[in-house]
């Protein structure tokens, strides 16, 4: 799936329409939830059948169209689906019980309800709100695809405007030459990775660098009466300023990725947790900053793309293990010098990066028989044994076969899922 995206130019009164065919969505997601919590057993077919007797009892759910309420019943099961996932799971921690949404800032249609001019510079929309036809902005053209092809439209509300987004049924892969090269990365603070040829990149910082302007826009919206017009216009100011640095961000993560997926056969990195590392407060800002779990959906997008191979492994004992002679050496977060018995001297993030890329080589070397991304993740994690797991950093010669293997990978196989992250995170 690829996913396009346009600004939308319209009239004021057709973007208060689009606000009410949101509302009227968020209203139908809601139902089916309600109908779920309130009927044992109920499956997604009935959550479907439940939208049909939506529109007959409520005027304004009629007015969405119908396959549109259908996706807002397929987003409530989205949301249970999870929640049963992960109770499934048994993994300790919440389970994210299915919640009521307030705050929904985008409808979905899937093949009915719009259409696009013969140019397709426009889009009009035809169910019941009587939204119209509004001016597609942006540089992709949609020209390249046939109708078919599009098999979803939403619009969204960002703090600067009215978004459509394209969901467009293609799989994009590109043939590129090995390079002969592998590559382990080591995240961190000070810099944004350390790869284990010891070359660092930094990090922007962009939040750092917003931040006052930021801490600025947030004390004028809370200076303002609760409920009054100036704190709406400060609130819309703060939510720009968000939004731009969300943006900065994606556009850093997008970019680093690719540079990175392009001139490498195989990208180890860290499996990391980072909601449990939110939870050690005084590093919050920085890791939030740094964006590392959404540099990662980059980095397996880019993968499957071009066809290379990315590992993520369990990130126990990569700093303290020596990457020459597999001791253990302990040392705190402040020593940033990894000094062995053994002579080995190095900086603590490129001794991690060359542990991390022996840990991948390992996992693809004991096991040439998997083929999908998501079991190796699986045996990466499952060989969080000590150092006594460090193999000798070895380039087997699967690696040629591997590269040519389809890349199955579950988080990407959606590929709205970074677009959503993107624009859930910061958006208001
Ligand atoms: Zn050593």
């Amino acid at each position: 799936m690829l996913v396009l995206e346009s600004k939308l130019v319209g009239h004021p009164t057709q973007f208060a329409l689009i606000d009410q065919a949101i509302r009227a969505f968020q209203f139908v997601r809601n139902k089916a939830l309600r109908y779920w919590i309130d009927t044992k057993g109920a499956t997604k077919y009935d959550l479907n059948k439940q939208c049909a007797l939506l529109a007959a009892e409520f005027a304004w759910a009629k007015k969405l169209n119908s396959m549109a309420r259908q996706s807002a019943a397929e987003r409530a099961w989205m949301a249970i689906s999870r929640f049963f996932d992960n109770c499934k799971k048994a993994a300790s921690g919440k389970k994210g019980y299915p919640r009521f949404q307030k705050d929904n800032r985008s409808v979905e249609y899937k093949t009915t309800g719009w259409k696009l001019s013969d140019d397709r510079k426009h889009l009009s929309l035809r169910d019941g709100f009587g939204i119209g036809s509004l001016k597609l902005l942006g540089s992709r053209n949609l020209n390249f695809y046939h109708l078919k092809q599009i098999k979803r439209v939403r619009l969204v509300r960002r703090a600067d405007g009215y978004y459509a987004q394209f969901c467009i049924d293609i799989d994009r892969t590109e043939d590129l030459a090995p390079t002969g090269r592998t590559i382990g990365l080591d995240m961190g603070l000070e810099s944004f990775y350390t790869d284990s040829n010891g070359e660092k990149v930094e990090n922007p910082r962009y939040l750092r660098k917003s931040d006052v302007a930021l801490r600025r826009a947030q004390r004028r919206m809370s200076r303002k009466k609760k409920g009054g017009a100036n704190r709406a216009k400060a609130r819309k100011v703060l939510a720009r300023k968000h939004l731009k640095v969300s943006r900065q961000r994606k556009d850093f993560a997008i970019k680093t990725a690719r540079a990175l997926v392009w001139s490498n056969d195989l990208i180890a990195l860290e499996d990391l947790k980072v909601r449990n590392m939110l939870r050690t407060h005084h590093l919050a800002k920085s890791i939030s900053d740094a964006s590392w779990s959404m540099f990662r959906g980059w980095v397996e997008y880019f993968g499957k793309v071009f066809g290379r191979v990315v590992i993520a492994v369990s990130p126990q004992y990569t700093s303290q293990a020596c990457s020459v002679c597999h001791a253990m050496v302990k040392k705190s977060l402040s020593t940033r010098t990894h000094t062995c018995q053994c002579g080995c001297v190095l900086d603590r993030d490129h001794n991690a990066a060359l542990n991390i890329l022996a840990k991948a080589l390992k996992t693809t070397g004991g096991h040439p028989e998997s083929n999908a991304w998501g079991e190796w993740t699986a045996t990466a994690m499952e060989q969080s044994s000590a150092a006594s797991s460090f193999a000798e950093p070895r380039i087997p010669c699967l690696l040629r076969t591997l590269r040519y293997r389809q890349v199955e990978c579950q988080r990407i196989k959606n590929s709205w899922v970074p677009e959503i992250d993107a624009q859930h995170a910061h958006a208001n």
